[in-house]
């Protein structure tokens, strides 16, 4: 039976991108296998965050697992820092990554090439070392992900090789499993980068209401000429807004572009918003009666405890392989 293993880091309000590229996808995959879905609290705190923010952003995302149909009975859903197995293993298998494999991360790339390096944190270098030990420690078999995280996915993947080679079948080999539509939903105002929840240009937020997100659609960067075309180097803009029709329709992306190929774009723009409110009015609705109910606080305390048994004996199991005593 797969194994199922993904996360979404509290470091600000979800995005539409957050939405298509992982949370979408996490109810259809708890019906494949057994999942674990938890909050990467811990992966957080790479870069600088409020105390206050951090929380309310972690309740925040438990709620919106819960409403993107996540079932406590068939997913189990924890924060990563309530399971301390996570930070052990990361403190034995980063001895088994190399400095000059975590530097060539494009993550580690994008978010740190303006900083100076006395002011780029050990963890976010290690972020894809701490990630590496999320994944081994639920012996994942798949890891749904949006395109940027894929190459940590493959660096873990070199790890389990490296590690099972010289001990045995010990760790087991995740693969990582991108959506063929929406892995990578690009900002509406500059659609060259990618939406992201800690650097917001040209961002939709879940949060915010019908009347912003319609407003957005209609002012998003589109390209020359007068008419929708797929054409993702020349049009760039419109190649985003199809993905997004695409994604939230669930139909493959050429489709989305027959549908509206010749379509003037305030026209097309339209129908993209209309889709957007077909989807996210019940989807929040549902947020929010679970937000009132405050029942996110016990799935995430049950999940927690069901996490740590998982986690625990795979902890052993690498702890005995390296020859640390478990006595
Ligand atoms: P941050 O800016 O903190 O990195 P993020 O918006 O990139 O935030 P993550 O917490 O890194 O979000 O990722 C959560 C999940 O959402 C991952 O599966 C990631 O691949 C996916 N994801 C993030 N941004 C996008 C996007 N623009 N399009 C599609 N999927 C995305
Ligand atoms: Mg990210």
């Amino acid at each position: 039976m797969e194994r199922i293993l993904s996360a979404i880091k509290p470091t600000g309000k979800l995005t539409l991108g957050n939405y298509i590229g992982a949370l979408s996808h996490f109810k259809d995959f708890q019906d494949q296998g057994e999942s674990f879905i938890f909050i990467a609290d811990l992966h957080a705190l790479t870069l600088p965050i409020e105390p206050e923010d951090l929380r309310n952003n972690s309740r925040d995302i438990a709620a919106f697992y819960i409403a993107s149909g996540l079932d406590p009975k068939k997913t189990t859903m924890f924060l990563q820092s309530s399971v301390s197995a996570h930070a052990e293993l990361n403190a034995i298998v980063q001895n088994y990554l190399y400095m000059g494999e975590l530097k060539r991360m494009t993550q580690f790339k994008d978010k740190c090439s303006k900083m100076a390096d006395t002011a780029i944190g050990m963890g976010i270098f290690a972020y894809p070392v701490l990630m590496a030990a999320d994944i081994l420690l639920y012996e994942a078999t798949e890891v749904p992900v949006g395109e940027d995280q894929a190459q940590h996915v493959e660096l873990c993947r070199d790890l389990v090789r490296r590690f099972n080679h010289r001990y045995g079948e010990i760790l087991k080999l995740p693969k990582a499993v991108v959506p063929t539509v929406g892995a990578r939903i690009m900002s509406l105002t500059d659609p060259t980068k990618k939406m992201s929840k800690s650097d917001p240009k040209g961002d939709i937020f879940l949060h915010d209401d019908p009347r912003a997100m319609r407003k957005k659609i209609m002012g998003a960067k589109t390209d020359m000429g007068p008419t929708v075309t797929l054409d993702p180097q020349e049009k760039p803009g419109i190649a985003n807004l199809l993905t997004i029709y695409a994604a939230l329709d669930r139909i493959p992306l050429e489709e989305a572009a027959h549908r509206f190929d010749g379509y003037r774009y305030g026209d097309f723009k339209k129908a993209v918003a209309d889709k957007l409110d077909e989807v996210m009015i019940p989807f929040k609705a549902r947020y929010q009666e679970i937000v009132d109910s405050g029942s996110y606080l016990d799935v995430l305390r049950d999940g927690a405890r069901k996490a740590r048994a998982v986690a625990n004996k795979t902890l052993h199991k690498v702890q005995e392989a390296v020859g640390l005593l478990t006595l």
